[in-house]
């Protein structure tokens, strides 16, 4: 049964009205009609099997019939803190990291990061980026869809997390001596894991000092530089393995 993501949910027995870009693709793409089953799913994980009762113009009624049950979350709260990279990478790094599980997605400046910010209308960019975490969990058909911030910066980042119970972990392309997997060994499983990744121009040695302050283990992934992304999705992609959900 195809799935929607909606804003709200009545209760069971209950009609809604959906309008806007979801009820075009109902009739039009998917060409649905009167009597078709769909899934009506909000953010917190309530889902809802429903029937459409009418449709007309560029409104579909639809009526809750039965509450269902959400997959299972990960067991492991992942934060992935993404330097902002060019347009395309951050979309790609959202998508995919939405696909993988990851509870919050934290994007934020630093002094190598190539994009220009400031510009662009901020709320734009997250609305956008908002879009992309809640097709990519409709499409895994996650519970819920990651979170988004806005930008912040690494002080920011740092003292964000400074007193939270959490792995918390940058991957640093010049770290010599400490691997992410000796650290997965040695640590039990965390219920929240804080994993930074760089930019494309990568961290210089201040910042990593002051992620280092801030309680965060700096890890290397071998000795191949990957770009930005491929760090980052390698990262969740570990993680989930290792303390997740990526299994049966
Ligand atoms: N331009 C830099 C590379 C940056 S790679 C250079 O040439 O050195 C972008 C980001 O991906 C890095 O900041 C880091 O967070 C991550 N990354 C890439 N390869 C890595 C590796 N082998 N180990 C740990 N982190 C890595």
């Amino acid at each position: 049964m195809r799935r929607f993501f909606v804003e709200e949910l009545p209760s069971q027995g209950e009609t809604l009205v959906i309008t806007g870009s979801e009820a075009r693709h109902i009739l039009r793409v998917l060409r649905m009609g009167i009597g078709d089953r769909l899934v009506l799913m909000d953010r917190r994980g309530n889902r809802f099997q429903s029937r459409i009762e009418s449709a007309r113009g560029q409104e579909v009624t639809v009526l809750l019939e039965k509450r269902i049950p959400a997959p299972l979350e990960s067991p492991v709260e992942i934060i992935l803190c993404q330097a902002l990279l060019k347009a395309r990478a951050m979309d790609f790094v959202i998508q995919k990291a939405s696909e993988l599980g990851v509870q919050q997605i934290l994007p934020f400046t630093s002094q190598r990061t190539v994009v220009k910010t400031g510009d662009d209308k901020p709320s734009a960019r997250l609305r956008h980026w908002r879009e992309i975490a809640v097709n990519a969990s409709k499409q895994s058909n996650r519970a819920r869809p990651p979170e988004v911030a806005l930008p912040c910066s690494l002080p920011e980042l740092v003292e964000r997390w400074q007193d939270e119970e959490a792995l918390k972990l940058v991957l640093w392309e010049d770290e010599k001596s400490q691997g992410l997997r000796a650290v997965l060994k040695e640590a039990a499983r965390p219920r929240i894991i804080v994993g930074i990744t760089g930019p494309e121009g990568g961290f210089r040695v201040a910042e990593v000092d002051r992620l280092r302050e801030g309680g965060f283990a700096s890890v290397s992934l071998g000795h191949r530089t990957l770009r930005a992304e491929t760090a980052a999705l390698t990262l969740v992609a570990i993680l989930q393995y290792e303390w997740g959900d990526l299994h049966l």
